[in-house]
């Protein structure tokens, strides 16, 4: 087994990994930034260094942080997700010095971050791919091309993107010729790749994705689904485990998918692939993330499986515990993404000082999060603050309990996304179990939220009016 693990990030998972460390009986390291000094998981970790004054790219300098794993005797580095999690160059740096990357091959890091080149190999596995461009777009004239092929809508994407953003639907010729040079330049900036491919744009999706954990022996097992599909701008808000949208014939054909998937790349450790599921009960792949999601704790409340304990055990060369049929899931769990931003002023990041801060409790809740009373939110991470996890045994309970644990939070100093999200769950159709990610765009209570209107509406309102007055 590891004795000694690096981790490589901040915040609620940082956090989160420590304490699979301290049940394992491994020792753990953090690292931070002068920004972080009084972040909770430099208090957490058995040991903590300070690795920089620049609050981001400190966290990014990938030999720094194998030199200083090597020198702090760490056998293995646990990079968490965002930062250097799919980063391929910051794996076969970790191998090349004989630490162990908990997570898959840099090989596999590297295939599946190309979106087109995982496309291109799931395709080759078998798997349903929306229609789109053969590989990455050579010129605005190929786009076009391609866009009239498989027809409009269509979705242009960067092909390093993630995190929701490098993503434009495009309805019209013009609006692709108008998204293309903004696209590009969005990937450049984010993604220091300006490479951009389309694909059919599915109306009204619902996102699916499933959890997969495989081992070095060959082994590859799923523990079932997710709904993500309540999203604002391709951002997931709120995660559900298993779909309540899908039926079990739905749900055992998904899950094959993302074995067959995950085995056809060679996969090792835990991983997600990414689904979207259209009106008519067909699956199209979209991507494979390959690290611990954010929304990997609802996946552990409904089947008890431990997973960043797996994806340690895993990495550590030891075979999974448990084969699929012995995987079992008993109810809903809903996660919810609390955000220091203010819902009612079209979501501006909303940092500060915590004056004062309880995590909900009670039965079926679970608080991840590295906020405390007192802690100052630095202004240049996430705006993602505490993660609050629910489960019953029924969807209609599940939903009780999430009203109830917002409430019951009490998180005082800056603005967050709760009143928004109940606001969701006394929706009638969330209640039905009937959404798809253009849930919250296509709702007026949640699209209307803000106090302040947002620039297309005041747009179409002022024309509007300036119409009936030219017409008197
Ligand atoms: P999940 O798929 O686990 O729900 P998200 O897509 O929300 O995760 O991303 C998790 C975190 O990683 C977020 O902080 C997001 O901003 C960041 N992230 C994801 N992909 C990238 C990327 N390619 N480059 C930079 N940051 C990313
Ligand atoms: P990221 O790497 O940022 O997570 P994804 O490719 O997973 O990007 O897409 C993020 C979200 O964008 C999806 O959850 C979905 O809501 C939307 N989306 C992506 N591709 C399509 C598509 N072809 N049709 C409709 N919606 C899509
Ligand atoms: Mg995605």
């Amino acid at each position: 087994m590891l004795r000694k693990i690096l981790i490589a990030n901040r915040g609620e998972i940082a956090v989160r990994i420590i304490r699979a460390c301290a049940e394992m009986g491994i020792r753990s390291v953090a690292i931070y930034s002068e920004a972080d000094r009084f972040a909770l998981h430099v208090k957490k970790a058995d040991e903590a260094y300070c690795i920089g004054s620049e609050p981001m790219s400190c966290y990014l300098n990938i030999y720094a942080l194998v030199d200083l794993a090597l020198a702090t005797g760490c056998d293995a580095i646990h990079p968490g997700y965002g930062f250097l999690s799919e980063n391929a160059q910051f794996a076969r740096a970790c191998k090349e010095r004989r630490l162990i990357f908990i997570g898959p091959g840099a090989d596999v890091i590297h295939r599946m971050g190309d979106k087109t080149e995982a496309r291109n190999a799931m395709k080759a596995a078998g798997l349903p791919v929306t229609p789109g461009s053969e590989g990455n777009l050579d010129s605005v004239e190929d786009a076009l091309e391609v866009a009239e092929q498989i027809g409009y809508p269509v979705m242009l994407k960067a092909t390093s993107g993630g995190g929701g953003r490098g993503i434009r639907r495009c309805d019209t010729a013009d609006e692709l010729k108008r998204n293309y040079v903004r696209v590009i330049s969005e990937a450049t900036k984010a993604f220091g790749r300006a490479d951009v491919f389309l694909e059919k744009c599915i109306v009204n999706p619902r996102h699916i994705e499933v959890q997969i954990l495989a081992d070095h022996h060959g082994n590859v097992l799923h523990l079932y689904e997710r709904d993500c599909s309540i999203q604002r701008r391709n951002q997931k808000l709120i995660e559900i485990a298993p779909s309540p949208q899908l039926d079990e014939a739905q749900r055992q054909y998904i899950g094959g998918l993302a074995v067959i998937a995950a085995k056809s790349v060679g996969y090792t450790n835990a991983g997600t692939v990414e689904f979207l599921l259209d009106d008519n009960g067909r699956f199209y792949f979209m991507e494979m993330n390959t690290r611990v999601q954010v929304e990997h704790t609802i996946t552990e409340t409904i089947t008890g499986v431990d997973i960043v304990e797996e994806q340690i055990r895993v990495a550590a060369g030891l075979r999974l515990r448990y084969k699929q049929e012995e995987i079992v899931r008993r109810g809903y769990a809903i996660q919810f993404r609390i955000n220091a931003e203010d819902p009612k002023n079209s979501f501006l990041p909303s940092f500060g000082r915590i004056s004062r801060y309880y995590a909900p409790g009670g039965p079926g809740v679970r608080t991840d999060t590295a906020i405390y009373t007192g802690y100052e939110i630095p202004p240049f991470y996430d705006s993602m603050v505490a993660k609050v996890i629910v489960s019953a045994l029924t969807w209609e309970d599940a939903i009780k309990r999430g009203e109830r644990a917002l409430r019951d939070m009490g998180l005082f100093g800056i603005k967050t996304t709760i009143p928004y999200y109940l606001r969701i769950l006394r929706h009638p159709q969330f209640r039905v179990a009937k959404f798809n990610t253009g849930f919250v765009e296509q709702n007026p209570t949640l699209i209307n939220y803000s106090d302040k209107p947002r620039p297309e509406v005041l747009a179409s309102v002022i024309a509007a009016a300036m119409a009936s007055h030219t017409g008197l």
